[in-house]
């Protein structure tokens, strides 16, 4: 189901490339905050969803920013059982070994996420997303301790979000601070520190080069992209199933001015799979056209 079709980009190679496609792509030039192209393949679902990981760059500029965070201190992510609770390991069992925050962001490591979140008031993570204009349902204002710890790195499925909203919020992390809202009203200028801001931008330069985004870049080719996947708990129709998850991607080009910035959310799969595979088709294509 197309919703609207391309204003800057040609509308038919996006249409075979949206074909069959069982999600969500919404492409926006992040310069001027126009909607390029937006497409739901899910009738009938809203466009919120839980985000999983693609929510931390918003954990870690709370946490940097209320400096209870050191990026500098190098952290090991240690192997776990799959067994153990998901509070207590890594999504990558293996574990990541020592990672500095970067490559922490790059890899999407949870164990390094939790243990950041662990020392955030829950509340400043809440104010960083109402300042991006991510509007979270109201029961996750009243949480335990270990659902905010979930909800902080992506693990928690009543963590719903608007995904037009996460693209604009991602938008403004990557062009200087500038949030575009979705009905082309006067945009509003975020107060971002440079060095916060270097530091995620940094993570989503290495995901695509050794991290979770490294199919979308091979899919890409040459030009250097910026991104970060997110593995979401699954939740259709108000439902959640544990054996299944969504994909997400979230992917910017070109990585030294970027215009394009594109999402993907694929109603089953992995972020650093079915997401970046196709998130990596949209900007090779944008990037082409
Ligand atoms: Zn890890």
């Amino acid at each position: 189901m197309i919703v609207m079709a391309g204003i800057a980009l040609q509308a038919g190679g996006l249409d075979s490339l949206a074909q069959n496609f069982e999600g969500i792509i919404y492409i926006i030039n992040i310069q001027n905050g126009q909607d390029i192209y937006c497409y739901n393949g899910l009738p009938g679902e809203p466009w919120l969803f839980p985000v999983g990981s693609t929510i931390k760059p918003f954990t870690a500029l709370a946490a940097l920013r209320k400096g209870v965070w050191d990026p500098e201190q190098p952290f090991c992510c240690q192997p776990a059982p799959i067994d153990s609770p998901l509070t207590k390991r890594c999504w990558y069992t293996p574990g990541h070994g020592v990672l500095n925050f970067p490559e922490a962001l790059a890899h999407s490591c949870n164990l390094y996420f939790l243990e950041l979140a662990s020392k955030l008031d829950y509340k400043f993570f809440l104010e960083v997303l109402e300042e991006f204009k991510l509007t979270v349902p109201d029961n996750l204002r009243f949480q335990n301790q270990t659902q905010k710890l979930k909800a902080m790195v992506g693990l928690d499925y009543s963590l719903l979000l608007n995904l037009k909203s996460l693209l604009r919020a991602y938008a403004a992390l990557i062009n200087g601070g500038i949030l575009f809202p979705e009905n082309n009203q006067t945009p509003n200028i975020l107060k971002l520190s440079h060095d916060n801001i270097f530091l995620i931008r940094e993570g989503m330069r290495l995901s695509a080069t050794i991290g979770t985004g490294i199919k979308a870049q091979e899919v890409v080719g040459e030009t250097p992209i910026l991104s970060k996947t997110g593995t979401a708990p699954y939740c259709m129709e108000g439902r959640y199933i544990p054996s299944k998850t969504h994909a997400l991607f979230i992917g910017f080009a070109p990585e030294n001015n970027p215009v394009w910035g594109v999402l993907v959310m694929a109603k089953e799969g992995m972020g650093a799979l079915e997401g970046a595979i196709k998130g990596g088709q949209i900007l090779k294509y944008c990037l082409q056209n």
